[in-house]
């Protein structure tokens, strides 16, 4: 007779321990934590637990949302027939609208005012009769603007449904929404005559209320190191009802430690909010009273409270460089690593700025321990930077 080894053997490298999705006991028991993360997440945006979804990044889920089913789905499962967005969304963002667009989806861009925000009135405006999916972000993440979700996801919810025979839809599609719910496989309920309203938030914790319920949209996406949390994660909130392809994929110990930072950045984010926009009221009224040739990009109120923009009489990548040589790390425009904003931030040519202006726009993004000294200390550099270079231009 063959007894019970005391040390249990693991024999699932290939999958790897922590893997949620094995049924034996360690996959259970990963699947337990996962759990409780998934939980604990729920309450910070008081959502129900299986309303949040785990993923690699945020563009990840992302594209699953907008495609109404995962990539992979089959072909006329994915189409779109009209979709809203803006013209300063993140690249990914936009990059995943172009796709739609090459399957035969229409995009309207809005285009943002000078101050870089967008109305619920230019989001009615721009409805159509097969409008399926509304994505606008809640804060920009180069030059911090909010946009007002919460009367946008109002005026669609106030807003009357056109008579059905005035809808300009396929007859494929009237037949399914005619056909009992059983039968309307692959249509996400509340999709057939209603816009769903996403939100890409990534920007959003611990500097703005993250209460899903208040903002009132359908879908938003989260992205773990935008919050201190670790790269490789983030997680959707995708209302309950609608139905999309998504499934979990992420590391157990990840999620635990992203839904860790997303606890603590909600915890202090009222005291981190009232400290930051002090100092950033004092960085900006200093930058634009004290050297010559600053203007800020974006307005100054509804700015996220870590966020400077500012165009300089320079070159960005220069006063990058020029600043790390004193030991300050800020960002050109949007971070951009690929090399593919040689004609200047997409954000900044949004606002009616020029190529030039676009292309000498510095990101200041507080957080961590920023004192007045320092940022004291950042103004001096920069003005000795822009002296020294103002004419080199
Ligand atoms: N949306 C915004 C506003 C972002 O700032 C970023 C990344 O910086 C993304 C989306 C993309 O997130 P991820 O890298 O998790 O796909």
């Amino acid at each position: 007779m063959i007894g019970k080894m005391k040390k249990r053997i693991f024999l699932d490298y290939a999958a790897g321990k922590d893997n949620p999705n094995a049924i034996y006991k360690e996959g259970r028991e990963a699947r337990a934590r996962l759990e409780v993360a998934r939980a604990k997440i729920a309450k910070v945006l008081s959502v129900a637990t299986d309303e949040i979804y785990f993923s690699a990044n945020a563009t990840q889920l992302f594209t699953a949302c907008s495609f109404g089913q995962s990539p992979q789905s089959r072909r006329d499962e994915q189409l779109l027939p009209h979709i809203v967005t803006t013209l300063i969304e993140h690249s990914s963002v936009l990059e995943v609208f172009r796709k739609l667009e090459c399957l035969g989806a229409k995009v309207t861009y809005l285009k943002p005012d000078h101050e870089g925000f967008v109305t619920a009135k230019q989001v009615q405006e721009a409805l159509q009769p097969d409008t399926r999916l509304i994505s606008i972000m809640y804060a920009n993440n180069e030059i911090g603007t909010i946009q007002p979700i919460k009367e946008i996801s109002r005026m669609l919810r106030l807003r009357k449904k056109p008579p059905p025979k005035t809808l300009a839809i396929s007859a494929r599609e009237r037949i399914r929404s005619l056909a009992p719910v059983a039968l309307r496989e692959g249509i996400p309920e509340g999709i057939s005559f209603n816009p769903l309203l996403h939100s890409d938030c990534v920007q959003a914790p611990g500097l703005l209320p993250i209460d899903m319920q208040s903002l009132g949209v359908d879908m938003a996406s989260f992205s773990a190191p935008k919050f201190g949390g670790p790269a490789g994660i983030g997680f959707d909130y995708i209302r309950r009802g609608i139905r999309i392809n998504v499934r979990d994929a992420c590391a157990v110990d990840l999620a635990e430690n992203m839904c860790e930072k997303l606890e603590q950045a909600e915890k202090s984010r009222e005291k981190e909010v009232s400290r930051l926009t002090k100092l950033r009221a004092y960085f900006i009224d200093n930058l634009l009273s004290w050297i010559p040739g600053i203007q800020l990009n974006g307005g100054q109120e509804n700015r996220l409270s870590n966020n400077v923009n500012i165009v300089t009489p320079i070159d960005a990548e220069l006063c990058v460089l020029e600043l790390d040589r004193y030991g300050i790390a800020v960002s050109a425009g949007a971070a951009c690593s690929s090399g593919d904003c040689a004609d200047g931030s997409h954000v900044i040519l949004a606002l009616g700025k020029s190529k030039k202006e676009a292309n000498s726009s510095v990101r200041f993004s507080l957080g961590g321990e920023p004192s007045k000294s320092q940022l004291d200390y950042v103004m001096k550099v920069l003005k000795k930077v822009i002296d020294k270079n103002t004419n080199l231009w």
